[in-house]
């Protein structure tokens, strides 16, 4: 008979935080298949518990490791896939042998427990009733782009991976797109700097400037979309502007300081602003 597949989830950060059954399934499978085994040996080593590391399972390698997992679990022996923190296959390795184990007849059993994104949600005050995940922002600046202005009109809270690195670039962004939605960002959760970060996306965004940056890990916890606004007072904007640039604002930057008090997308502002008749 075929072996079990066996999804535990491991701590985020703080090793206290691995439930009873993924400690008991990790000291009785036959093979423990990690993402990088130096991560997993310091939990197992935590809970004494002996590793038997089969083929690591990490970005890349899958192509090539998900067939040999799949003959162990063929033969019989119980597995266990664990990825470096959290959930397997949330923005981690373990998709390809998931579906393999399930086309052929393999049973996969989840043994939940921590994901950063969950936490994240659950803490950050904004509405949990109906969200998405959007896994890991792309890395490069136009696709970064394109994901994020999917959010436009999006009603429900929205969370998101982002690398500390680039950051700083994701928020430029989301503040182009939409300044004044809520915005919390959540770092380093369950370590001893756990931080939340609350405000508006333009707020957030000066304070992790005022900072010269985070360190750590991240999620971004993005309030839904409230829906289109009254349509704005075009004069309005025109006196605003003129004001703005008669302070000395060049035209950048008076846009940018329009986004932050009227809530409305510079690329939005600057349309308006060319309005004939306006
Ligand atoms: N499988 C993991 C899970 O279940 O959340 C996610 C792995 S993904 C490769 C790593 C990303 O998750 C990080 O870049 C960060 O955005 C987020 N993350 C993981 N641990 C975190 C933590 N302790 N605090 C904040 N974000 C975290």
């Amino acid at each position: 008979m075929a072996g079990t597949l066996y999804l535990c989830a491991t701590p985020i950060g703080n090793l206290e935080d691995v439930t009873l059954r993924v400690l008991r399934v990790l000291r009785e499978v036959d093979i423990i298949v990690a993402e990088d085994t130096r991560r997993t040996a310091v939990l197992l080593r935590r809970y004494g518990i002996e590793p038997r590391f089969g083929p690591s399972l990490y970005e890349g390698a899958e192509r090539e490791r998900v067939p040999l997992i799949l003959r162990e679990l063929k033969v019989g022996k119980d597995v266990a896939l664990v990825s470096d923190a959290g959930t397997p296959l949330i923005s981690d390795p373990g998709y390809p042998l998931v579906r393999a184990c399930i086309e052929a007849g393999v049973r996969v059993v989840p043994v939940p427990g921590p994901a950063a994104f969950l936490a994240a949600l659950v803490a950050s005050g904004l509405p949990t009733d109906s969200f998405v995940f959007l896994g890991t922002l792309p890395r490069k600046r136009g696709a970064k782009r394109e994901v994020l202005e999917g959010l436009i009109g999006e009603g429900r809270t929205a969370v998101m991976y982002e690398s500390p690195h680039r950051l700083g670039e994701a928020l430029e962004l989301m503040e182009d797109l939409y300044p004044r939605r809520p915005l919390v960002l959540a770092r380093e959760l369950t370590k001893a700097h756990e931080e939340f970060i609350r405000g508006t996306v333009a707020e957030v965004r000066a304070e992790v400037e005022r900072r010269g940056g985070v360190k750590g890990e991240v999620v971004l916890v993005l309030g839904g979309d409230p829906g289109p606004a009254a349509p704005p007072d075009i004069g309005l904007l025109r006196d605003l502007y003129g004001l703005l640039r008669a302070k000395g604002r060049d035209e950048r930057e008076a846009l940018r300081e329009m986004a932050r008090l009227l809530g409305i997308p510079k690329g939005r502002l600057s349309s308006l602003l060319r309005e004939p008749g306006a």
